[in-house]
């Protein structure tokens, strides 16, 4: 379809979108890198709906509100962590970013800026996630027309870089 999907450099957390999606740990509870940076700007309400959920399960997405954020909605995912590469890492990771697109769907959501699951503190080469990223979050939205723009949030200009060779591309795994 004509879903727009960029990429640009940026904190995730200054963007107007319907939701941001959040590299969340299986706890829901809050961590370090974006999902701190996202809990500090949303504030403490944040958590507090977090404490609702139960958690989340690698691969599986849940939505939240979002408090102070410009973004109105908040869709944490959890990552994998990098474990070499086969311990299902790619199917995982591919998971988040198709779990995030069905739940933005599922609320009626347009427009959603992902970070870069997983290549932080998780461990995840950044060329390999980029790969698995754009592949998947163009399959993703085919079936879900209603997804206008898709924004992948690179924090640094060597990521950045990266996801723009991989969106020149048209293949998909
Ligand atoms: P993970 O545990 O999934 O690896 P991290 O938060 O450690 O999550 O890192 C995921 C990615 O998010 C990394 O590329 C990191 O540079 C990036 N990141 C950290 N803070 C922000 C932010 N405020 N906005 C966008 N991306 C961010």
């Amino acid at each position: 379809m004509n879903t727009r999907l960029s990429a640009i450099h940026a904190d995730i957390t200054t963007l107007r979108v319907d939701a941001i999606v959040n590299a969340a740990n299986s706890s829901l509870l809050g961590g370090g890198g974006v999902d701190g940076a996202i809990h500090r700007a949303a504030g403490p309400e944040l958590l507090a709906e977090c404490r609702l959920l139960g958690g989340c399960k690698t691969g599986d997405a849940k939505i939240t509100r979002g408090y102070r954020l410009p973004a109105r909605h908040v869709i944490h995912t959890v990552g994998p962590v990098w474990r070499g590469g086969d311990q299902g890492e790619p199917e995982l990771l591919a998971s988040c970013y198709r779990r995030s697109i069905e739940v933005a769907a599922q609320h009626g959501l347009r427009s959603l800026a992902f970070p870069a699951i997983s290549t932080g503190v998780y461990g995840y080469p950044i060329d390999s996630a980029t790969r698995v990223a754009v592949a998947a979050t163009r399959s993703a939205i085919h079936g879900h027309p209603s997804i206008e723009e898709v924004i992948f949030c690179c924090f640094s200009g060597r990521d950045l870089s990266i996801y723009e060779r991989y969106l020149s591309e048209t293949i998909s795994i």
